[in-house]
């Protein structure tokens, strides 16, 4: 299997393409990563039309013969897979990247080129680990899992490598706020409080990426728990708001005592009674708790009378940032799923939910019977 990592450097600056060769050459694995130039719109069309493949692309901000976007969107059009980094000049605006499909921004200086090469060079490492991985996982059949988590991986990599240039963006806004606020008049500060809300929105979707991948990492400290104690430690978070708007929980089952990592489960519990709670219909909010065993596993449901969840949505929303409502209306960057989805998986377990436009929602996630420490016979 060809293991080579092949960038396709899309720069006018012969300077910049050498710095990234001689960071290459003096990376242990030389042989491992192939760069190839394109500084003209022939050279560039060719490459991104050939059927070669890459695995990274990087654009230079400044170019001779189109603009970046152009390039961008192109690049989006022809290899939609391929991680898409910009190497930008001006820290202080941040371009409209994920119409063009980037996924991160580097300084264009010799600063952001070494920290390009590190990236690339940790892509190479978890390339590396996941063609272990396929050869040890061939007697798999499960191609999708082992797909997604090579995208988690990628994730943790991306959204570790985007935190600095990110902090400085931030720095610089902040900078703009406290001394040049009086100068920008009206309208200057009203594009930076624009700013500033989307560097912070930003700032959150980054943190819940690394938690997120993090979460992927931890091996689950298993204790044994009481689901009941948990619940109501999770009510008792919510009390106010469930008082507020008249919601009424109830346990249709005792929950059953489960070997499980204390902390992840109340993320759990949490996130699915914070969404009973937001995704709530027009009638007072009923929120029921129930627990079932079916042949080797626990099953633990929580249902709403919300306003429920169309069925093609239904297993989308359990993919990172994916959400069924207008994410407006709302807040929440969908993430919260993805997180449950994870530390279930963690714990050998599924979720899912069956659920209609209108008529309520039932989130059930399983754990198996192994993991139980103290059977508590329901009703
Ligand atoms: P967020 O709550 O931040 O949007 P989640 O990952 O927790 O993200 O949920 C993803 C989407 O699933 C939500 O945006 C919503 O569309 C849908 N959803 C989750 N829980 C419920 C529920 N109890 N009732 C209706 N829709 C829900």
């Amino acid at each position: 299997m060809n293991d080579k990592i092949t960038i396709l450097f899309v720069s006018a600056s012969r300077a910049d393409v050498l710095v990234m060769k001689t960071l290459f050459a003096q990376m242990d694995a030389a042989g491992d990563f192939v760069c190839v130039p394109a500084a003209t719109a022939e050279v560039f069309y060719s490459a991104i039309y050939v059927e070669r493949s890459y695995q990274v692309i990087v654009i230079d901000q400044q170019q001779t013969w189109s603009d970046w976007q152009t390039i961008a969107s192109t690049c989006q059009a022809q290899r939609p897979h391929v991680l898409q980094v910009l190497l930008t000049d001006s820290c202080g605006t941040v371009p409209d990247l994920l119409d063009g499909g980037i996924a991160a921004t580097y300084p264009r200086n010799s600063a952001g080129l070494v920290a390009l090469s590190r990236l690339v060079s940790g892509i190479h490492g978890l390339r590396q680990s996941f063609d272990m991985e396929v050869h040890q996982d061939e007697a798999t059949p499960d191609a999708e899992e082992a797909a997604s988590e090579d995208r988690e991986r990628l994730v943790y990599a991306v959204s570790h490598d985007l935190q600095d240039p990110l902090q400085l963006a931030r720095r610089y806004a902040d900078i703009l706020t406290e001394d040049f606020e009086q100068e920008l008049g009206d309208s200057g500060s009203k594009v930076l409080d624009h700013l500033q809300f989307n560097l912070t929105r930003t700032q959150e979707m980054l943190d819940e990426l690394l938690d997120f991948s993090r979460l992927q990492r931890a091996t689950p400290q298993r204790e044994p728990v009481d689901l009941n104690d948990l619940l109501d430690e999770v009510i008792a978070l919510y009390r106010v708001t469930l008082d507020d708007i008249g919601a009424n929980v109830t346990k249709q089952h005792e929950l059953p005592v489960l070997n499980v990592d204390r902390r992840q489960f109340q993320r759990v519990f949490q996130n699915l009674i914070g969404n009973a709670i937001k995704f709530r219909g027009e009638h007072p909010l009923q929120i029921t708790v129930r627990a079932q065993r079916v042949r080797d596993e626990w099953r633990i449901g929580i249902k709403d009378n919300g306003i429920g969840i169309a069925e093609d949505d239904s297993k989308r929303i359990f993919d990172m940032f994916e959400r069924a409502v207008d994410s407006d209306e709302l807040p929440g960057n969908g993430m919260g799923l993805a997180i449950c989805k994870r530390i279930i998986h963690n714990h050998r377990g599924k979720i899912w939910v069956r659920s209609s436009l209108g008529s309520g929602s039932v989130f059930i996630f399983s754990v198996p019977q192994a993991d139980e420490v103290v059977e508590v016979v329901g009703d």
